[in-house]
């Protein structure tokens, strides 16, 4: 029976399984892909304290640094159900069922894909879905935002600010976003809108992206937009679905917590992209598994015998 037992091996599980870890207690981590999101990211320039470097590079260091402990790490292996109790039991894909006095749960998200050709061979050479990520690597140029919700209008004019020229497409006849962010986004100067756009193609000349195809759909006619980056904000899909019915989630499918990372059910935790936590990047998601693993000692101290 392990004490911590962390689901996810992300940013936020690694940074909890070393926090588990360094009191001294069983702790093991389960993860179909240890790493996690870093993996499919090329630079990183935003985590504190590392001026630069690449995400399969970070997560080697993850991975580096959690197994300096004694962290049993069972990698390739997917959680598929959780069933709550005095000891809690995780069933993986494989048949078999791990058991823990608390869980932390660091299942992350991802990021929806708009499916059309070109996105997957561009992505990361163009294709970015964070903008506070990849934003500045558009210092100058042109972009386009793919969606009119928040995500997508907030990238905007997040993005006005750093590049050349913003073009925003919407796939419906208007933007969901809230009215104070329409407001200021139709404010800006070098922002243009288009609605009623289905984004068809994304272009490029083998090494990066050129361009961006959509059809109008009210007239049915094709255009192409020359530019160098695009930003798909058509969605975060949090990884929650083998926990529907057992902890809370919020209408967007996040793991809804408290301010310690306590979920609705006693002894299990939640950290990082697949929570109610906003923002999600790499250094809120670290700060959030720490937090969440401190609260499973925590609970442990409190309910297990001496
Ligand atoms: P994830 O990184 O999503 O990790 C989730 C882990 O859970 C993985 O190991 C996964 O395999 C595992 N898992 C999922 N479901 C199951 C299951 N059922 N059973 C077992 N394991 C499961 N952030 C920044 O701060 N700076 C950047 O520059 C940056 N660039 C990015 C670029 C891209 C292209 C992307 C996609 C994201 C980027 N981010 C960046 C965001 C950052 O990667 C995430 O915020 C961060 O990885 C979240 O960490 P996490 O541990 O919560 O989740």
């Amino acid at each position: 029976v392990f004490d911590v037992l962390v689901v996810g091996g992300g940013p936020a599980g690694a940074a909890a399984a070393i926090y588990a870890a360094r009191k001294g207690i069983n702790t093991g981590v389960v993860a179909e892909r240890f790493g996690g999101q870093v993996l499919d990211t090329m630079a990183i320039e935003n985590f504190i304290s590392v001026k630069e470097t690449e995400g399969p590079k970070f997560a080697v260091a993850l991975e580096q640094h959690v197994k300096e402990y004694d962290v049993d790490i069972m990698n390739v292996q997917r959680a598929e159900k959780l069933i709550a109790g005095d000891i809690i039991e995780v069933q993986l894909a494989s048949g078999a069922t791990l058991k823990a006095k608390t869980v932390v749960l660091a299942t992350g998200a991802r990021w929806r894909q708009m499916g059309v050709p070109g996105e997957e061979q561009y992505r990361n050479k163009g294709v970015a879905y964070c903008p506070h990520c990849d934003g500045p690597l558009f210092k100058g140029k042109r972009v386009s935002v793919v969606g009119g919700g928040n995500s997508g209008v907030e990238a905007a004019i997040d993005l006005a600010g750093i590049v050349a020229h913003v073009t925003l497409l919407e796939f419906g006849s208007e933007l969901r976003a809230d009215a104070v962010l329409q407001r200021k986004l139709y404010s800006l100067p070098n922002v243009k809108v288009i609605t009623d756009a289905q984004t068809t193609e994304v272009t490029g000349d083998g090494t990066r992206v050129n361009g961006l195809v959509y059809t109008d759909r009210k007239s049915g006619e094709s255009h192409k937009i020359e530019l160098e980056g695009i930003f798909v904000q058509i969605g975060l899909l949090p990884n929650t679905e083998w926990l529907k019915g057992t902890v809370a989630l919020s209408n967007r499918g996040e793991i809804e917590v408290d301010a310690r990372g306590q979920t609705s059910v006693p002894g299990v935790f939640a950290a990082g992209d697949v929570t109610t936590v906003p923002y999600k990047q790499i250094v809120i998601a670290m700060g959030e598994g720490a937090k969440a693993s401190l609260s499973a000692f925590d609970h442990l101290i409190r309910t297990s015998a001496p």
